[in-house]
């Protein structure tokens, strides 16, 4: 197995850089995914692996070498794109041969190795039939076997559920991080949808305008998200300003004064200045009804009953509205819009960061 290597890469269109100085390793064995918005130079950065594109600036390692200029067949790749790019006339079973007959791998080698490709992924029934008359999920499978079949060093997706219907899309990111884990290929995955990048990767790359914002790994991305920026794109956040003062050299704490309260808060650096807070709707909570200190006061404006969750909008004083979601354990108990609460905002589980958004503080 072999890791791969950014080295300070960077690819241009024209003057525009769509990536812009990557520079991070992928371990082998690791599910690594590339997740932000449209345009944010993930299939970029995967296109430049793939051999599809080369760099202007910077190498690429896999396995020790540079493969700047390997030619893409020689980089022993299994791809998977969103459009399955299989062939419609050619049936399972050719369609999964196809990169083994390429290879020269001998006829009954090939019989074994498209019959355990397709084993695994549950395709073996229909191995005679054309992919014309089959579903999209079960075509996205035709192209999974087709990657693996050929054991790549490395096998790279490009969104490749993004023509499969919701509850699909579910099934078969599961049944992939399954196989994966299975086989410990090494695997790079692009995708702009949070949720999925969440339930299957051992680490998330976060991309914004060509540039890596955050690597992390799932849950300390959604719980120290890097910037704003990450902040906003995964999960749902609580913005509010606030504004620090009184830093102290000796214990590192400030004041932070928040929808008309103070708190004290250790920075991880010395600032004084504006300040941006991203609170996550279930780590914030409405206090109880003789809790005051370390609360703020507000206003319920609407009640969303979610099921086994209950959304509260609470207008703060001072006029920002925050979204607080809890545990609907007992819907009769439901606070009542225009109902008088304190929030209490659990600052030691939330991000404050400077005024730019750019820099974490707390
Ligand atoms: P999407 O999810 O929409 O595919 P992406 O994050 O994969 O987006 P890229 O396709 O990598 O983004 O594009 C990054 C930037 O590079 C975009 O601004 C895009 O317009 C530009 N770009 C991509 N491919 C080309 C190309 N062949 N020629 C010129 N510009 C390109």
């Amino acid at each position: 197995m072999q890791n791969i290597v950014f080295d300070h890469v960077t690819k241009y269109f024209g003057t525009q850089k769509a990536v812009n100085d990557a520079h991070f390793q992928i371990e082998a064995g690791e599910f690594f995914t590339l997740l932000g918005p449209s345009g944010c130079g993930k299939t970029t950065l995967l296109r430049t692996i793939a051999g599809f594109y080369r760099q202007e600036e910077g190498d690429i390692h896999f396995g020790g070498k540079i493969i700047n200029d390997v030619p893409t067949h020689q980089r022993n790749i299994g791809m998977v794109f969103q459009n399955y790019a299989i062939f419609p006339h050619m049936t399972v079973f050719e369609n999964v041969a196809y990169g083994l007959k390429a290879r020269s791998v001998p006829k009954n080698e090939i019989e074994k190795r498209v019959m355990e490709a397709l084993e695994m992924v549950e395709l073996t029934h229909l191995r005679d039939r054309v992919p014309s008359d089959m579903s999209g999920g079960q075509q996205q499978r035709i192209a999974l076997a087709r990657a693996i079949v050929i054991r790549p060093a490395l096998l790279l997706m490009d969104e490749p559920l993004s023509n499969l219907d919701a509850k699909l899309r579910v099934k078969m990111r599961s049944d992939i991080r399954r196989l994966q884990k299975e086989l410990g290929i090494t695997t790079i995955y692009v995708t702009h949808d949070q949720e999925e990048a969440l339930a299957v990767s051992d680490r998330i790359a976060v991309m914004s305008e060509g540039r890596v914002q955050q690597i992390a790994s799932p849950e300390d991305i959604y719980a120290y998200p890097a910037n704003q920026f990450v902040a906003n794109f995964i999960g749902t956040s609580n913005f509010m300003s606030g504004e620090c003062r009184g830093y102290k050299q000796e214990t590192g704490e400030a004041a932070v004064l928040l929808s008309g309260t103070d708190f004290k808060l250790k920075l991880n650096k010395k600032y004084e200045g504006k300040v941006l807070f991203a609170l996550r709707p279930e780590r914030i909570r409405l206090a109880s009804d003789n809790e005051k200190t370390g609360t703020v006061p507000g206003e319920i404006e609407s009640v969303t009953f979610l099921g086994e969750k209950v959304s509260y909008i609470v207008k703060l004083e001072g006029g920002t509205r925050i979204d607080v979601q809890e545990h609907a354990v007992q819907p009769h108990h439901l606070r009542q819009e225009r109902q008088r609460v304190h929030v209490n905002l659990q600052l030691d589980k939330t991000t404050m960061f400077d005024e730019s958004g750019k820099e974490v503080l707390y």
